[in-house]
This record gives structure tokens, C-alpha cells and sequence, in this order.
């Protein structure tokens, strides 16, 4: 598999950076392209902090902090993810991380 051409998501779009579309996000016309570059979560697919969903890069503007991870997530993704309180903003990183180490980090 390389990734120019990484099969289909879940609506049976063309996925991979060989494949022209416009940003996901509602209403939204800028064409990208649907590779990792573009990828919610830096990844294909959805996973516990992203969806499968690809957006230009003013869409795609929050960081969140998985892991030790870096990864670029829609503003769907992270009104979601703090919806459920698991995860809150972290204004000294500018990124959004899980409440589980800001407390850690409380104890020090
Ligand atoms: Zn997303
Ligand atoms: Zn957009």
C-alpha cells in the first residue's frame, strides 16, 4: 500500500494524497487533497481522538496532545473530545490534552 493510494473510507470516498477534495467541513469549498497532510488525527481513519475526515488547514485547527503525540484535529473533533470532559484545553500548550495528566501534572 503506499500512501498516494490508501483505498476508500467508510462512504466509499477515494482516500490518499493521489485524490483531489474539498474540505469536510460544512459548506466549506477549498480543495485539498486526501492525504495524511489533511487527515484529521494525521492518520486515515477515525480513532479515539479523530474522525475520518479530511480539511484544509483552517479547519483543521486544533492540536491535541495524545499519547505524546502531536496531531492536528477538526473543531467537530474538539468540541466532541471536550464535550465529554475527559479532555480540556490546555492554554499554557495551546493544545488540548486529557484531564487524567493535567491533574498529574497538579500533584507535582
Ligand atoms: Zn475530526
Ligand atoms: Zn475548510
Amino acid at each position: 500500500m503506499s500512501w498516494s493510494d490508501c483505498g476508500t473510507d467508510s462512504k466509499g470516498r477515494p482516500i490518499g494524497y493521489a485524490h483531489a477534495g474539498t474540505c469536510d467541513h460544512q459548506g466549506c469549498e477549498i480543495e485539498i487533497d486526501r492525504g495524511l497532510s489533511y487527515a484529521c488525527g494525521g492518520m486515515h481513519g477515525q480513532d479515539e481522538v479523530s474522525c475520518e475526515k479530511y480539511f484544509c488547514p483552517d479547519h483543521l485547527t486544533y492540536m491535541v496532545d495524545s499519547d505524546d503525540n502531536l496531531h492536528n484535529i477538526c473543531t467537530e473533533c474538539a468540541d466532541l473530545l471536550k464535550s465529554e470532559g475527559e479532555w480540556v484545553d490546555d492554554d499554557e500548550e495551546g493544545t488540548i490534552v486529557r484531564t487524567a495528566i493535567t491533574k498529574a501534572r497538579g500533584h507535582q
